[in-house]
């Protein structure tokens, strides 16, 4: 009989050797496991305010509002939406919710009242965490499906739905009840579109985010991304998975201090740098652009700033220069993460040569998981210097997709590979390099626009009878979401009114930034919209707006 042929199989993994995760501990137990090290170091500090919370007064207020969650109402499992700006608060319900056994879904608190609906609405949130300023918008829902709030900051006495933030905080922490919380678990339901279609709430698991953070942060390794004489700034939006994890629960494990501040505001970060000495900086290119681009930054002294990270969106080799030319003594580094893949799954910090990678690099992969390239016409995984789609497994890999089983079904495969929608290749060393996006995703500054959603809204419009929206380049941005559009049969509808009949429902960096009137959308016969086609003929200049 014919020999069978042996399919090899290319499988990627850290030279680092793989650590023991305590991956049955819940997360909050995980992130405290060290508190006795740490009771009076500085763990929240407000960079608005200069308000500072000790690691003890932190893990005495997340206990009180959990227990204050439990009075509420709140049973382990349900869910709690957080609709904040950067805040202290923000961390300390997070970590209360957690040790509650709920499950938090983050949400971008400037979101439309209708996003947040929707978000509420698909995740069955019985709770609303949020501020005076976004109590309108949350109202115009909240109370049409029975959700409580709970407000930071003062609230109007006569609602009755809202509640103050100090129930919460002045509940009595010995009276909350036990909870058994399992490694598989949901703690916290990001929104994703993942490679298609609409977002998607994440399902990370208690187990998820253990073993993310514990693959930065655990263990010997003579170049840890973090410990805890570290002040860790936090400028990011800690809705999205990037700050939340990366910063926010990595710093907590490690007992540095996290420098938690509202807005990106050039003086002001750059001030909070040099008072409080930060030595990891993580940010988005687009911040690393402005940092680096304004001439204020020679005014302050920025020389503490030991590592400095960027991710969530590619950085291009000039700016990359520019930052090494600045500042030539902080190491600068990609990491590349998705939400789905629990979130950081390359990373400087894990090179052959911890900080030695090449410009253009998003370091090797972390330890304790697994990453292959894999041929997107043939499925076959690829040898080292050859682009494919870049999969990744281990039990930092999400659970699934809230109510999707379908969703989930095609992101991640029978074996457990989750399929990221990117593009790769891996060199001699190991590397990562990004080199395309094979998903439909629109990255604007590293926030996710998902083209599926706005297409549905351009086909809602009685004037529209068919819409794709693609990215274009965009140098501040990265990406900008550009919308060909079919109109209806006689209808004159124009690019203004298309513009702002979107904006009435997005969030401002969803916004439409260019409408290109078409007669078709090309479809493969499936109808799937052929999206490179129409990112072709945006690039090749043959579209007349
Ligand atoms: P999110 O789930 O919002 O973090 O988005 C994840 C996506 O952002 C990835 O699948 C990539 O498309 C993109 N991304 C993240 N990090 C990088 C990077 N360093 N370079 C290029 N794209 C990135």
């Amino acid at each position: 009989p014919p020999q069978q042929e042996q399919k090899q199989e290319f499988i990627f993994r850290s030279k680092l050797p793989d650590i023991e995760i305590p991956t049955h501990l819940p997360l909050h137990s995980y992130c405290f496991q060290n508190l006795s090290q740490f009771n009076n170091r500085p763990c929240l500090i407000n960079g608005d305010t200069g308000e500072t919370l000790t690691y003890s007064d932190v893990h005495l207020t997340v206990r009180k509002i959990a227990a204050g969650l439990n009075t509420l109402g709140i049973q382990q499992g349900d869910v709690i939406m957080i609709v904040l700006r950067n805040s202290p608060q923000f961390a300390l319900t997070f970590l209360g919710a957690s040790f509650r056994g709920a499950v938090i879904t983050t949400a971008n608190p400037f979101y439309t009242s209708s996003e947040l609906a929707k978000q509420a609405t698909a995740t069955k949130s019985k709770l609303i965490i949020t501020q005076s300023v976004y109590l309108n918008k949350i109202n115009d829902f909240a109370k049409l499906i029975d959700i409580k709030i709970v407000c930071i900051d003062s609230s109007p006495e006569e609602d009755e739905n809202v509640v103050d933030f100090s129930v919460l905080t002045n509940a009595d922490e010995n009276e909350l009840p036990e909870v058994k919380i399992n490694p598989n678990d949901v703690v916290a339901l990001p929104f994703s579109s993942g490679t298609s279609g609409l977002p998607k709430g994440v399902m990370l698991t208690h187990e998820n985010l253990v073993t993310t953070i514990s693959q930065l942060v655990d263990g010997e390794n003579p170049h840890q991304y973090t410990n805890y004489e570290d002040v860790l700034l936090c400028v990011l939006p800690m809705f999205h998975i990037y700050a939340l994890n990366s910063i926010l629960l990595c710093g907590i494990r490690s007992g540095a201090a996290v420098l938690i501040v509202e807005k990106f505001e050039i003086t002001k970060v750059l001030e909070l740098i040099e008072k409080y000495k930060v030595t990891v900086a993580s940010f988005v290119p687009p911040i690393v652009l402005a940092l680096v681009k304004s001439g204020e930054s020679m005014r302050y002294d920025l020389s503490s700033i030991r590592v400095m990270i960027t991710g969530a969106a590619p950085m291009g080799m000039e700016l990359e220069q520019a930052v090494k030319d600045r500042l030539p003594r902080t190491v600068l580094g990609q990491g590349y993460g998705m939400t789905e893949a629990g979130p950081l799954s390359i990373s400087l910090a894990f090179a052959k040569e911890p900080f030695k990678t090449k410009p253009g690099a998003c370091g090797t992969v972390v330890r304790n998981a697994e990453m292959k390239i894999v041929d997107t016409e043939t499925g076959a995984s690829l040898p080292r210097n050859k682009a494919g789609e870049i999969c990744i497994r281990g039990t930092k890999v999400m659970k699934g997709y809230l109510n999707d089983p379908e969703a989930t079904k095609r992101t991640i495969d029978k074996e457990g590979w989750l399929q990221t929608g990117d593009i790769g290749l891996i060199d001699d060393d190991d590397e990562l390099f990004i080199v395309d996006r094979l998903k439909e995703l629109i990255k604007y500054k590293g926030y996710q626009v998902a083209p599926a959603e706005l297409e549905a809204l351009l086909i809602a419009h009685p004037n529209i009878s068919d819409a794709a929206v693609v990215p274009l380049k965009d140098e501040a941005a990265g990406e900008v979401p550009v919308a060909f559009v079919v109109r209806s049969n006689g209808s004159k509808i124009s690019e203004d009114e298309i513009k702002q009949y979107i904006s009435q429902q997005v969030v401002f960096y969803k916004r439409i930034n260019r409408v290109y009137f078409t007669e078709t959308i090309p479809k493969a016969a499936s109808g799937k919209i052929l999206r490179k086609e129409l990112t072709a003929r945006l690039n090749e200049g043959l579209v007349v707006a």
